[in-house]
């Protein structure tokens, strides 16, 4: 069977997590000791007064003008890296609108992220071997999953569960949940990894 696989992008090849952090602290949100992870963050924030807003400025403010500080996920790259020798075809496919509801300076986001991808080697044939044509940002949650059938992709990766659950995820494709915070295996039958390095492992070993 002839691979294609669609990536998530956001918190599935990029991790916010210390520049969440850092930026959280620093901006008076959270206290320092909260656990380095988006969702201790996002859950912090939201229980502050007007949290709900908060945190949505928040997170426009970090994916807008901290994403140079953003990382690239641990072994993402060694993994997409190995899929594109073996000829398997990847596409990456994130819900991103193109400018944040809550960021009054109109920073496209789609740009920022095509630019941190490209600092990240994701372009150059010595890097991850993609191509920006390979890049799909849609609007809406049903539109991404709209874009993964018309891709055909065979599996799909993500961090959000929401997404395999939307009632026009299409049937036979894979479900592979990026869970770092989880500890089980399978959820229904969504396949549920830990780390890039176990995904590694599934498909190449
Ligand atoms: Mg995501």
């Amino acid at each position: 069977m002839r691979l294609i696989l669609g990536i998530d992008f956001d918190n599935t090849l990029v991790s916010y997590d210390d520049v969440m952090h850092s930026s959280a602290v620093r901006l008076g949100l959270i206290d320092k000791d909260v656990p380095r992870s988006k969702q201790n963050i996002r859950d912090e924030i939201r229980h502050l007064p007007d949290g709900e807003m908060k945190w949505c400025k928040f997170q426009a403010f970090v994916y807008g003008e901290c994403m140079n500080e953003a990382r690239l996920m641990e072994g993402a790259k060694d993994f997409i890296e190995l899929s594109k020798k073996r000829g398997i075809q990847v596409f990456i496919v994130s819900h991103k609108t193109k400018f944040a509801a809550a960021d009054k300076k109109g920073i496209d986001l789609r740009q920022v992220a095509l630019g941190w991808m490209n600092t990240h080697g994701f372009f150059d044939d010595e890097g991850l071997g993609l191509s920006p044509q390979d890049v799909y940002f849609e609007m809406t949650r049903k539109e991404k999953v709209e874009r993964i059938k018309e891709l055909g992709c065979t599996h799909f990766i993500d961090d959000l569960k929401e997404v395999f659950l939307e009632k026009t995820f299409p049937e036979g494709v894979e479900k592979i949940l990026f869970a770092p915070q989880e500890d089980c295996h399978t959820s229904g039958d969504m396949k549920v990894f830990t780390s890039w390095g176990r995904i590694y492992e599934y498909f190449f070993r």
